[in-house]
């Protein structure tokens, strides 16, 4: 590992913060431009989500061909997918693949962990901490944390007395957990829960899941990847990644534009049923106004109902499993199994939506008054979402103002990759940014590569500082907020709002109006000569700077700048 120029004290070009998809690609992209950058790591190697989520029955929940990397043609196409929706080690897997052929690690300090982050105003310049007692000096601090990183862990009264472990699907031991024979107690509801209950089912003598909120689900249906299909999207490789991009899910599934009120009950059905065959997100794609229109809403939402009850034997527990708010409010689950698994004589369902977990005992865990023994407890209880790993690190801006302190009434910045009195300070996929309600790995790519172009900008006109201007931020936060509210997903309760950790303040992080929508609003600010961004305390000129690594995410669009109105005329299933 080469971490001379930091841990000596030279100043290098950017410190990058987590080695996901996103600062593995972050630190390629300033490589390829000739700039060097120091890479801090937790976690002993790359994977970031897939290193640390080794939970039974992790998946992606969209398709591996398209939930990979598609800068390189090379990397596509030397790549084999063996599932349609790729297990958690094969994902891993293929992280490490691109570190050793991008020879990422040389770069990469692994097992050390970012504590503070301060920027020096005289200066001009980063310096960033780390547990190892590392002082790093860099011109740009690139936060590339994740937005699912930063584990949940509510604080039940009383865990210290349980005799048994206590797990967190987000930190998953890396030696497996072996439960035959034991008594098992899962809580939580969630994607983490809904992709690990068969498989934890599967081996443990009993399992007691503990659910405040149930969830919708979609079946994935997942299956072998056919060799002839899969030689086919390698064949067109190109194709489909353009067609991804210009989604505004950033990965591309059939959808049917039409409202579906218009259609008969009947024709609804048919859909429906066709739709649900299909599986997996793809699923939102049934009709146009699903996210939109309750009324079209609530059909959907009692299919999925019919759907559970017709699997789930025991009325009371199919009772208890279906969900009376709005399908998709929460990112749509995507099983395998999860619904029968409630109908094995050892699987038990416990309510705490009207009174929550009492406390753990050394035996168990008490819900309702009822103390119910187990060995072990699962905790799926899901991150600080979005801005949850900024949180964990001082970062001091401008006046000595923290992060946590600037966001402490809901998260500003413009774009989502930038925030005022935080100059030379860029986060990859941070709140009000598409981020997680695109393909993840597009949305990194995407601003890893913006970043990129910004910092060479930079350095080609002999820059020192860009941050944005106020009226720009305050301007993309009521922009983010006035289009969330087009959604039926800013009406209910989940972790896009921070509704999950008690005390966080309700805004709607993930920017909704659409990935090829944003994309276009990223280049039109680059494109202006980084209109809205303050360059060297001073508004930059209106010049057109030189596109290096931005070029590719030029989609066709007409639309300008999206307006609830546009959207809601769009139609678009953003899941
Ligand atoms: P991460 O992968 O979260 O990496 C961030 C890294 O930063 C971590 O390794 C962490 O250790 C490190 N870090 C954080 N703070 C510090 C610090 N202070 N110091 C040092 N290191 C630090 N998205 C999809 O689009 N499709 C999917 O199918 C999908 N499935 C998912 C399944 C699970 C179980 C989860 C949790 C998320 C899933 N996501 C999915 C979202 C997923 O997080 C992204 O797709 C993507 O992997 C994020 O990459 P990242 O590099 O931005 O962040
Ligand atoms: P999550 O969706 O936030 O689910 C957490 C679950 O824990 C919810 O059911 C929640 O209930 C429950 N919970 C939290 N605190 C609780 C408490 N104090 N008492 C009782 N129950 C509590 O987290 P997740 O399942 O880890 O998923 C997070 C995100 O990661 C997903 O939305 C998705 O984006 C991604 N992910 C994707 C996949 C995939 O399929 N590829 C798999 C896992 C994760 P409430 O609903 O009432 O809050």
């Amino acid at each position: 590992m080469d971490a001379a120029a930091g841990r000596n004290g030279g100043m290098i070009d950017a410190v990058i913060v987590g080695a996901g998809f996103g600062g593995m690609y972050m630190l390629h992209c300033l490589r390829k431009l000739g700039f060097n950058a120091q890479v801090f790591e937790g976690g002993d190697d790359v994977g970031g989500t897939w290193y640390w989520n080794r939970y039974p029955g992790a998946r992606c929940d969209i398709e591996s061909m398209q939930y990979s990397y598609s800068f390189s043609e090379d990397l596509d196409q030397e790549w084999d997918w063996t599932e349609k929706y790729a297990p958690q080690p094969e994902i891993l897997a293929y992280a490490k693949h691109v570190a050793d052929r991008l020879d990422l690690r040389k770069d990469i300090n692994f097992n050390t962990r970012v504590t503070s982050a301060d920027f020096d105003e005289d200066r001009n310049q980063w310096t960033v901490t780390t547990d190892k007692g590392d002082k790093v000096e860099a011109r740009f601090c690139i936060m590339a944390v994740g937005c699912l990183s930063a584990a949940n862990k509510p604080p039940f009264e009383g865990m210290d007395d349980f005799s048994g472990p206590i797990y967190h699907t987000g930190e998953w031991p890396h030696e497996g957990v072996d439960f035959t024979g034991k008594k098992v107690a899962v809580i939580g509801t969630g994607s983490s829960a809904i992709q690990s209950i068969p498989l934890i089912a599967a081996q443990a003598s009993d399992l007691t899941v503990f659910q405040r909120t149930a969830t919708y689900s979609v079946p994935a249906w997942n299956e072998a990847v056919d060799p002839a299909k899969a030689a086919e999207v390698k064949a067109n490789y190109p194709d489909l990644r353009a067609k991804a991009r210009a989604r505004p899910t950033g990965f591309y599934f059939p959808f049917n534009m039409k409202p579906a009120m218009d259609a008969s009950p009947e024709e609804r059905r048919a859909k429906y049923e066709e739709a649900w065959e299909r599986g997996g997100l793809p699923f939102l794609g049934a009709f146009g106004d699903l996210l939109f229109e309750k009324e079209a809403n609530d059909t959907v939402a009692e299919f999925a109902r019919e759907k559970i009850r017709g699997v789930v034997k025991d009325p009371a527990t199919a009772d208890l499993l279906c969900p009376d708010n709005i399908f998709g409010c929460k990112r749509l689950c995507v099983d395998t199994g999860y619904f029968a698994t409630y109908n094995l004589p050892h699987v038990k369902l416990v309510d705490v939506s009207k009174r929550p977990i009492e406390r753990f005992t050394e035996k168990g865990v008490v819900a309702n008054g009822v103390e119910h023994e187990v060995d072990a407890v699962v905790c799926a209880t899901g991150f600080a979402a979005m801005t949850g790993s900024f949180d964990r690190i001082e970062i001091r801006g401008r006046n000595g103002l923290t992060l946590k302190e600037k966001w402490a009434g809901g998260a500003r910045t413009f774009l989502g990759l930038s925030t005022v009195g935080f100059p030379n300070f860029f986060m990859i996929t941070g709140p009000g940014s598409p981020s997680v309600l695109a393909q993840m790995i597009q949305s990194i790519e995407q601003h890893a590569d913006w970043m990129a172009d910004c910092i060479a900008h930079m350095s080609d006109i002999g820059a020192e500082t860009i941050e944005p201007t106020l009226e720009a931020e305050d301007a993309w936060v009521d922009h983010v907020n006035e289009v969330s509210e087009i959604s039926l997903r800013s009406t209910c309760s989940s972790w896009y709002v921070g509704a999950n950790i008690p005390g966080t303040p309700r805004v709607f992080m993930p920017y909704i109006g659409g990935f090829p929508v944003y994309v276009q609003k990223c280049n039109n600010v680059m494109t202006k000569g980084y209109e809205g961004f303050k360059i060297n305390g001073d508004t930059p000129k209106a010049e057109c700077p030189q596109i290096r690594q931005t070029e590719r995410w030029r989609v066709p669009l007409d639309i300008e700048v999206i307006t609830p109105a546009a959207l809601a005329a769009m139609r678009v299933p953003v899941v």
